[in-house]
């Protein structure tokens, strides 16, 4: 699904260089490398602060801890998302309350989070899916009203722009109270192990959030509440602070093969391409198609057989699980996630794609397609 190795062929000196002059420095937990990476994306992103962690779920985490939320408070997210952002709710002894998502963008549903706010809410977590952003300027205002946080899980939209009715842009993960992002590997901007960051314009949620990511210490040994140990290396960020530089070049090669995809399957009867969002750049973390009257176990057996990975984001509801089944929800109450779930396929996608592919892989499905 990604070509991490063609990617690292191409800048090899430099990264090397890099993770060597950290291991000689020997500053491998919060070196000097860190803190370059964090002014560095604060810059990049137009954002106050930015904090790192050990990984995108725990990002969440740390958010939600800082914002002080407690056991019964319920916390609104999509239920067409990837586990991490239901867990940490439900980790925290907070109610996830799951909506729907729209059929076209798949982001979550804003007219469905309206009418699932209850007394008990307290935060929103819209998932800006696949790499363009929910809608934002509805979701802050609807939050205003109800004087909600919106806590933003942007771990598959670095870098995506929104443009609010205003005219002002900003990057995803800085509209709200709090963005959470992820630097696995095969995210868009992805480290060579885990990492992970929160992004605040808020000084005190920012002061909190560095404390809770560290043991809860405001001085050392001196614990003001309950923490985690939750920190990014020295070495991954060095390889952050290389790839940051690229981020927006691998933005444009993402559309570009988006793009080829898109002519490649335009108006076909059995395959719809994903639709742009108003308001919002898209990155392209993935490039997922919606199947109609197509076998898709036969159609991934058959790519596979042509070495064409595929994957399902995401297989099966969050309601469905066995881990997340809740009295209060059954089959069929999130029918656009349901449907969803049933007919997504998800293409390579990722910064080294070339044409040569792009065509062998497009053939492939509109083979398959006939
Ligand atoms: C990857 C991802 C996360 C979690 O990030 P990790 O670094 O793997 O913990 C959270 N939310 C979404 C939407 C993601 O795609």
């Amino acid at each position: 699904m990604v070509d991490l190795k063609s990617q690292y062929d191409k800048m090899q000196h430099e990264i090397d260089d890099a993770v060597l002059n950290v291991i000689r420095s020997t500053a491998y937990i919060n070196g000097p490398e860190v803190k370059s990476f964090q002014a560095e994306l604060e810059q990049y992103l137009h954002v106050k602060h930015v904090i790192p962690c050990a990984n995108g779920t725990d990002a969440l985490q740390i958010a939600m801890m800082a914002l002080g939320l407690k056991p019964g408070d319920e916390v609104i997210t999509a239920s067409f998302t990837y586990v991490a952002t239901a867990e940490v709710i439900a980790l925290l002894g907070l109610t996830p309350v799951l909506v729907d998502v729209y059929p076209d963008t798949f982001d979550i549903n804003v007219e469905a989070i309206e009418k699932a706010i209850t007394p008990k809410t307290k935060a929103i977590v819209p998932v800006h899916l696949f790499g363009q952003c929910a809608d934002m300027e509805r979701i802050l205002k609807l939050a205003k009203q109800h004087n909600l946080y919106v806590i933003e899980d942007t771990a598959q939209a670095i870098g995506a722009e929104y443009t609010f009715s205003d005219g002002t842009v900003k990057k995803a993960g800085t509209m709200g109270d709090i963005g959470c992002t992820s630097f696995f590997p095969s995210k868009n901007l992805g480290c060579y192990g885990d990492g992970g960051a929160m992004y605040t314009n808020n000084e005190d949620l920012a002061k909190k959030m560095r404390m809770i990511a560290n043991h809860g210490q405001s001085v050392q040994y001196v614990h003001d509440s309950i923490g985690v140990n939750s920190r990014l290396d020295s070495i991954q960020a060095a390889i952050l602070r290389i790839k940051l530089r690229r981020l927006d070049d691998y933005a444009a090669a993402r559309n570009k093969a988006a793009a080829y995809y898109d002519k490649a399957f335009a108006n076909h009867p059995k395959i719809k391409t994903p639709a742009r969002a108003k308001n919002t750049t898209h990155v392209f973390h993935q490039y997922t198609l919606q199947l109609k009257d197509v076998d898709r176990a036969a159609l991934r057996e058959f790519l596979a057989s042509k070495d064409i990975p595929s994957m399902i984001y995401y297989p099966i509801p969050l309601h469905m699980q066995k881990a997340y089944t809740d009295p209060r929800y059954k089959e069929g109450d999130f029918p656009v996630t349901e449907k969803l779930c049933a007919s997504v396929i998800s293409l390579p996608m990722h910064t080294e794609l070339d044409e040569e592919q792009l065509k062998y892989i497009t053939d492939a499905v509109l083979e398959f397609c006939r």
